[in-house]
């Protein structure tokens, strides 16, 4: 049996006719770009989320850049990230002509509040916070870091779709909550597609007007903007995907649950749940020392799992010139040769779960 690390189909299949009428609906409207179809997309997932505003994007990057430029963020001035994070946060940043600062993450992989404190520069013009995997971070303490030195905060929610601490939506705690529709994401497209969140009306029309050339009106431009807009089929699939949001949150918490009580703590360090967070299962990460050759007993088990990330931002190619080198952010760095990510997907049997737990099971008793 193959186990693949992430299937997408089956979440199309559950409701094949309403995907197959939203689309179709969206094609016979004659109207493909900034229409009825994203204005409702962008108003139901604000009513989700519990902001404002929403304004539809093309990927989470563009969600990240956008957010930070309409911020005011240029070159020389700094944004706090926690360094364990996916490139495109750091881009968001280096986009505008911003310095990342690193901060190494907290025992959950979020932003460390601690660290976060310590980082604050006169220069800092923003502060991100990404609930990598799934999981929220640390809000309370960041919130009010953020706020006392009265620096915005910005969510990074690319894996944190409907995910909660102490009940309140990621995505509302920040001045901008930033949220990418990667087919792979938990609220996924069938194409690329993001989008921001906020309760402030002029950042909203300020990216409003910057995902559209910089015009608010038509051919007038007052700034400079990109061309980033969520289209009319991409944005009814999206309403369909929101629909179904909670079933399919539901469903990778029922496997998330299975691989917790199933599998032996011993042979992998398992996730790790705050208990004021709601954690979404993006990914189910475990750690183990010998990453690799867990990595290796399971794909010759036919398990396929994949690294998030192998390579940390600080040391990647892309950021050479900032001049980072190995060993400047050592948990950041262990994780990202302990890291593995299991398989967890919408459609995944039972048989499927239990493959998975055996091989890794097994893989802990060979170890002792
Ligand atoms: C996926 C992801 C992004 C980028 O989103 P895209 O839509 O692929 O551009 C940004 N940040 C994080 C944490 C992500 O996982």
């Amino acid at each position: 049996m193959i186990i693949p690390f992430n299937k997408l189909a089956p979440l199309y299949e559950k409701h094949k006719n309403e995907y197959d009428a939203a689309a179709i609906e969206a094609l016979e409207s004659g109207w493909y770009i900034l229409g009825d179809k994203l204005s409702s997309f962008e108003g139901q997932f604000a009513d989700y989320i519990g902001t404002a505003h929403c304004v539809g994007l093309n990927s989470g990057l563009d969600a990240l850049i956008l957010a930070l430029r309409a911020l005011g963020v240029d070159a020389g001035d700094e944004v706090i990230v926690q360094a364990n994070t996916y490139i495109a946060t750091v881009l968001g940043i280096t986009e505008n002509g911003g310095t990342p600062v690193f901060v190494e993450p907290d025992e959950y992989h979020g932003l460390n509040p601690a660290k976060l404190a310590d980082a604050i520069t006169d220069k800092t013009k923003a502060i991100i916070a990404v609930h990598l995997y799934g999981q929220p971070c640390d809000m309370e303490p960041i919130v009010e870091i953020a706020g006392k030195h009265g620096i915005p905060l910005v969510e990074d929610c690319a894996q944190s779709h409907g995910a909660t601490w102490k009940s309140q939506k990621t995505g509302t705690f920040g001045t901008i909550g930033c949220f990418s529709f990667f087919p792979t994401k938990n609220l996924g497209a069938f194409g690329d597609a993001g989008a921001i969140v906020t309760d402030d009306q002029e950042i909203a029309e300020k990216v409003r007007a910057l995902r559209n050339y910089g015009s608010k009106r038509k051919y007038y431009n007052d700034i400079c903007g990109v061309n980033s807009r969520l289209d009319e089929i991409q944005a009814a699939l999206l309403s369909v995907r929101l629909k179904y949001l909670k079933e399919t949150l539901d469903e990778r918490a029922t496997i998330a649950d299975y691989y917790l009580n199933n599998i032996d703590p011993s042979a992998v360090t398992l996730p790790s749940i705050r208990s004021d967070a709601s954690h979404v299962w993006h990914l189910f990460v475990v750690e183990n020392d010998k990453r690799d050759e867990l990595q290796q007993h399971l794909s010759e088990r036919g398990i396929q799992t994949q690294i998030h990330y192998p390579v940390p931002p600080h040391l990647s190619g892309a950021y050479k010139n900032l001049g980072f080198k190995s060993g400047d952010f050592p948990i950041t760095e262990r994780l990202a040769s302990s890291v593995l990510s299991l398989p967890l997907y919408n459609g995944m049997t039972k048989d499927e779960m239990d493959s998975v737990c055996r091989a890794v099971n097994e893989f802990g008793g060979m170890k002792r």
